[in-house]
């Protein structure tokens, strides 16, 4: 149990559980995560993933995961693997409960033709485009289909040849014969199979007509005896169409749909259409890109599955749209590498500085502590010398008043290590600084102050003499829009400035060796992980998953 849930009060759905187990005759529940192999996997589906395999864990009942393939077009296995994958990276666990709904594509055939037996469905040789305009609106009643007057024999007749083959994609319909008046759009007569000559990812050629979402969703759920079908909210007008279903298929029992609001975030795009664009025309480098909001995206970026769990724990489950600030995500894991993210000192826009008054080639060790959050982590040597490197914007030559980091003239102290003082910057000839001169006071040593003067900046800096060379990677919103989906194309909204890449950064000489995946807090930078894509051995690229929160930043007076 994460530590918000143990704090906080039931959800709904918690709610709507806990009184079918006491008072409904539940015995116990079995839910289900449905996704549709035609993409990877998102922060989204993580909130329902989270739901739907939680509420199992909590209540002690099982979570199916169910690939609902219906549409051979746009489904693929690469993307069947990357969805177990994630789902396993999440920490959840499906057993041997894994399901297709291809798999029941022999059964929802048999109870079409039940259907059309009960002169409940039909054959119709309307297209695509004669449906639509024949459908009504609202308040307008549709036009009965010609194929609505079809005998049942004709109906099985004609349907059989559909699967047979006999008709060309798009020539008819199977639908259910319902009510073209009903207020309810889903209502009114709705496809159940269409034509599509294409093999399927899992059935090959076995097949040339194919279940529509809709006729397979509810029945599916059925077959795997489904307790509690938790949607999306945009779901709630189909309910009736599954159990209008359900009651004339004489299915029981009969899963209970529920429905909550879809996660969205601010400063996102969601839809797994948006995403493929991003990809398909190359604004990111793929599905993984670090600043993707999907699992891929957020594992390489170095979020952690804890982190992801307790974001979705903390937002909550709401019964109405309404769109959550992506900060609470950064938050989340902020709080998460605060605990479990070893300290280094990395330099990212390197600053020459020598000092003039400490010894040519001597070399100190100095102890660093690793992470003041777990002692039990303990500390390292760190290597002091002449010749160190600070961050370019820890100088300035004409500060402001309340600038506490380095200027002519004045002392810091260099995190773990000594007071130094600026006594001159050394310029090129266009003007640029390249390198500051500075004396150290050696009674400083550890950072402690010799008699009381106080020293307000601390930085931080690595051995000139003795580091690594490293690429880093900062990373920024994608989109400059705070909501990039009401925008006419949200491909305008892109943020120009989403990726920085650091060629020059100088860090501690042991993170040459820092494996892929592995994540540290560079001291008042954040925290970074190591890129699993670029990174080879001795070389690794580091890429920046979240600012830190400032407080030692705000200590130098970086605010
Ligand atoms: P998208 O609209 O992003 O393409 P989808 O709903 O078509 O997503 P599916 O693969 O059908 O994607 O979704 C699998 C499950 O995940 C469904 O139960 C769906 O309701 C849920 N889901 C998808 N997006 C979200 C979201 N943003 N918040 C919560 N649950 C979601
Ligand atoms: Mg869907």
């Amino acid at each position: 149990m994460s530590e918000t849930e143990t704090k906080r009060s039931l959800h709904f759905l918690e709610q709507i559980i806990e009184e079918d187990l006491a008072k409904n005759g539940y015995t116990h529940i079995h839910t289900r995560f449905p996704p549709e192999p035609n993409g990877y996997l998102h922060i989204g589906h993580a909130k329902s993933i989270c739901l739907n395999f939680g509420l199992a864990k909590k209540y002690g009942g099982k979570c199916n995961l169910r690939f609902d393939d219906t549409n051979p077009l746009t489904e693929e296995t690469e993307y069947v693997q990357s969805i177990e994958d994630d789902i396993k990276w999440l920490g959840f666990d499906w057993e041997d409960r894994e399901y297709f709904t291809s798999d029941y594509f022999d059964r929802l055939f048999d109870w079409a033709v039940i259907l059309i037996e009960k002169g409940l469905a039909y054959v119709c040789d309307m297209s695509a485009e004669e449906v639509g305009a024949t459908r009504g609106t609202p308040t307008v009643p549709g036009q009965e289909s010609p194929g609505r007057k079809r005998t049942k024999e004709e109906n099985l007749d004609l349907f059989m040849r559909m699967k047979n083959g006999e008709f060309p994609d798009g020539a008819k319909t199977l639908r259910a014969r319902i009510d073209m008046a009903s207020p309810n759009m889903h209502l009114r007569d709705p496809a159940l199979y269409r034509i599509r000559k294409v093999p399927h990812h899992r059935t090959g050629d076995k097949w040339c007509i194919y279940p529509m979402y809709d006729w397979a969703h509810g029945q599916s759920d059925a077959i795997e005896q489904i307790t509690h079908s938790i949607c999306t909210l945009e779901f709630e007008v189909h309910r009736p169409l599954y159990d209008w279903f359900v009651t004339h298929l004489e299915l029981n029992p009969r899963p209970k749909q529920i429905e909550f609001a879809r996660l969205n975030l601010n400063y996102t795009v969601m839809s797994k259409r948006k995403l493929l664009r991003l990809v398909k025309e190359k604004y990111v480098e793929g599905w993984d890109d670090p600043r993707m909001p999907t699992i891929r995206g957020l594992r390489r970026r170095g979020y952690t599955p804890e982190s992801i769990r307790e974001f979705c724990d903390r937002v909550g489950v709401a019964r109405r749209e309404h769109v959550i600030d992506v900060a609470l995500l950064e938050f989340s894991i902020r709080e998460h590498l605060n605990k479990i993210a070893p300290r280094v000192m990395a330099v990212l826009n390197p600053l020459k500085v020598v000092i003039t008054n400490y010894p040519e080639d001597q070399v100190e060790e100095v102890d660093a502590v690793n992470n003041p959050e777990d002692p039990g982590m303990g500390s390292r040597k760190l290597p002091f010398t002449k010749e160190l490197y600070i961050e370019r914007d820890d100088f300035m030559e004409d500060p402001p008043k309340k600038y506490f980091r380095l200027s002519p003239g004045t002392e810091v102290r260099l995190r773990y290590a000594y007071f130094i003082t600026c006594q001159e910057a050394i310029k090129n000839d266009k003007g640029e600084i390249i390198e500051l001169r500075c004396t150290y006071d050696p009674a400083s040593k550890g950072g402690n102050s010799p008699d009381g003067r106080k020293v307000k900046g601390t930085i931080h800096w690595v051995s000139a003499k003795d580091h690594a060379k490293c690429e880093v990677r900062l990373y920024d919103r994608l989109f400059k829009d705070e909501n990039p989906n009401v925008q006419e194309d949200f491909i305008q909204c892109l943020n120009p400035e989403s990726v920085q890449v650091l060629k020059d950064a100088v860090l501690e000489r042991s993170l040459a060796d820092a494996q892929p995946g592995a994540r540290f807090q560079f001291e008042r930078l954040g925290y970074f992980c190591v890129d699993t894509k670029h990174s080879q051995p001795g070389r690794p690229v580091f890429n920046r998953t979240v600012t830190l929160k400032d407080t030692w930043g705000k200590m130098a007076g970086k605010e």
